[in-house]
């Protein structure tokens, strides 16, 4: 027999596509993704058998076609976004959403996203409101600034304000600030699509304020200076850079304008609550002479994924009247978290705000709750054992700078398949891996998920 006659002959058992998407195995995809959404995902599958038998292999049964539409449609709907419990030790896990929300953020958002809210009216005079007004008023009063825009996160704002008022205009930055966010976001090509021209001055390792000058001198269209907090990497030895006072200082003198990035946007001294130096905090930008300020709203400030500009009324109102704001704006879900995250900081609750309450957690109390959990697992027949990890801040923020805590420690035969049952587990568990070990960091984990990890732990350990 020719080749192609066997092959033929082969492709005569591939099951029919219609046949395969009827099949009884696949009622429950059927009323997940309805018929004819069923029917493409049976083509692909066809399709691969078609090929694999092309090359030499056999038709699968028709069963065995099913459960491969069943591995797709699995694929999908896991492809969803699902709850994580985070036990990794990074408090702001860009992959993990970040901040958790505070009870009243949570209570906020689901009022909103239930019925209809008053999002652009004033409810007092029936009027026409602005979005955010609250949201932006009290940025302003916790800033000490003099007006605030809230667009959909950092990277919006930062891009907002070069385009807003830079395009076609140069923008000073020290070459030690040209970073990379992660995600994608790096300074330099945030200023290309904003329109505005990087003029780069100083060195990767050194920048002084003669290097800001000399650039006001040699380039006309020099119009923006700008400093970028670089969070997420520290530089050490022999390091430069021009203070914010002086920036502020030579931009006043120039008749410039000075914007400075933040990334993360403290909003109280981190320092003296949670002893974590380095972060600074943007009522000092504004102080100190940043004409404007921009941070995200997720990183150290704990609330939903927004970003902020805070500073001058008149500047403001400009990036305001910007077409591309329009295009930037936050949801009124998120919006709704953030005045909620926003009100706890006016009243002084900052406990109330999971990201700062997991920085301030002293690390004896994280050691006494890892310790009950190993008792809780030890019970269950999982051996685990409380030993000290350093976890991370995360999120671009406190570059190396270790948060002292304590883990549970699992002996497990494969770290790798242990943590991949607890990944794809429900709810799913993120541990910590070092070195091959299985780490269970007691920061990050809420304080209403104790028995629901020890119960996934458990699980994961009986498979
Ligand atoms: C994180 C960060 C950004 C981006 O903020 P997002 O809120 O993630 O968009 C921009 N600039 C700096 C310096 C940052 O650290």
């Amino acid at each position: 027999m020719e080749d192609s006659d066997r092959a033929n002959a082969a492709l005569r058992h591939v099951p029919k596509v219609d046949a395969l998407a009827l099949h009884s195995d696949l009622a429950e995809a059927r009323r997940a993704l309805g018929e004819s959404r069923l029917v493409v995902l049976a083509r692909d599958v066809a399709a691969e058998v078609r090929r694999e038998v092309l090359a030499g292999g056999v038709a699968p049964s028709i069963d065995a076609c099913a459960e491969r539409v069943n591995d797709r449609v699995r694929v999908l709907l896991q492809q969803r976004i699902r709850r994580v419990i985070n036990a990794t030790g990074v408090v702001l896990h860009t992959n993990l959403g970040r901040a958790p929300l505070s009870r009243d953020a949570v209570a906020a958002t689901l009022s909103a996203a239930r019925g209809y809210e008053a999002l652009e009216v004033s409810l007092a005079g029936g009027k026409r409101g602005g979005r955010g007004a609250f949201a932006e008023r009290a940025l302003a009063l916790l800033t000490g600034a003099e007006a605030a825009l809230v667009v959909n996160n950092n990277a919006a704002a930062v891009l907002l304000a070069l385009a807003g008022l830079g395009r076609g205009r140069g923008v000073v930055v020290s070459r030690g600030e040209l970073v990379e966010i992660g995600g994608g976001f790096r300074v330099p090509d945030v200023m290309a699509s904003s329109g505005a021209r990087l003029i780069e001055v100083g060195t990767t390792n050194r920048t002084r304020i003669a290097d800001y000058e000399r650039a006001l001198d040699e380039h006309e269209d020099a119009d923006i200076l700008l400093r970028v907090h670089p969070g997420n990497f520290r530089q050490t030895g022999f390091v430069e850079s021009a203070e914010r006072r002086e920036l502020a200082r030579l931009a006043v003198a120039r008749g410039k304008l000075f914007i400075e990035d933040l990334g993360g946007g403290a909003l109280i001294d981190l320092e003296a609550y949670a002893g974590l130096a380095g972060e600074p905090v943007a009522r000092e930008c504004i102080r100190e002479g940043a004409m404007l300020v921009c941070f995200s709203a997720d990183k150290v400030l704990g609330g939903p994924q927004a970003g902020a500009i805070v500073g001058r009324g008149t500047l403001v109102e400009k990036l305001r009247r910007d077409p591309l704001a329009r295009a930037l704006r936050l949801g009124p879900l998120p919006m709704a978290a953030l005045e909620a995250t926003l009100a706890s900081y006016l009243a002084g609750d900052f406990e109330a705000i999971p990201v700062l309450a997991m920085l301030r957690t002293p690390v004896a109390s994280v050691h006494a709750r890892v310790v009950r959990w190993c008792a809780a697992l030890a019970r269950a027949g999982v051996p685990a054992e409380a030993v000290e990890v350093d976890g991370r801040v995360g999120g671009g923020t406190f570059a190396d700078h270790p948060l002292a805590s304590v883990a549970a420690e699992l002996r497990v035969a494969s770290a790798a398949e242990f943590t991949e049952r607890l990944r794809t587990g429900e709810p799913a568990v993120l541990p910590r891996i070092h070195e091959g070990r299985v780490l269970l960091d007691g920061r990050t984990v809420l304080p209403c998920e104790d028995d629901e990890l020890c119960d996934a732990v458990v699980r994961a350990y009986r498979t």
